[in-house]
């Protein structure tokens, strides 16, 4: 399963993104070509724009599901947000 941790950099923020465990195998970009894209210089793919429509929304699941190393997360959306109520939650547990 992709780590949020390890989502490389070139991802667009949202639900969808590529973790460094991408082998750059080429499925993703074949099956969602809208959604997907090769970083050539690094090789590897990366998420570079959410779905907008359920057809490719459809497809980034299929990607998601087909990816050989589970390198695509589907956990993206709301990224941070849960880091700033925790910090809230730290500093509200300090007083
Ligand atoms: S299907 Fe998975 S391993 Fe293959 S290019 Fe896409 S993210 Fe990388």
């Amino acid at each position: 399963m992709a780590d949020i941790a390890d989502k490389l950099p070139e991802n667009v923020p949202g639900k969808y993104y590529v973790d460094d465990q991408c082998i750059d195998c080429d499925v993703c970009r074949d099956t969602s070509p809208a959604n997907f894209m090769r970083d050539d210089e690094n090789g590897y793919s990366y998420v570079w724009k959410q779905p907008e429509t359920a057809e490719e929304r459809e497809l980034c699941e299929e990607a998601l599901m087909a990816c050989p190393v589970e390198a695509i997360g589907d956990d993206g959306a709301g990224e941070g947000e849960s880091n700033e109520v925790s910090k809230e939650n730290e500093l509200v547990g300090s007083w």
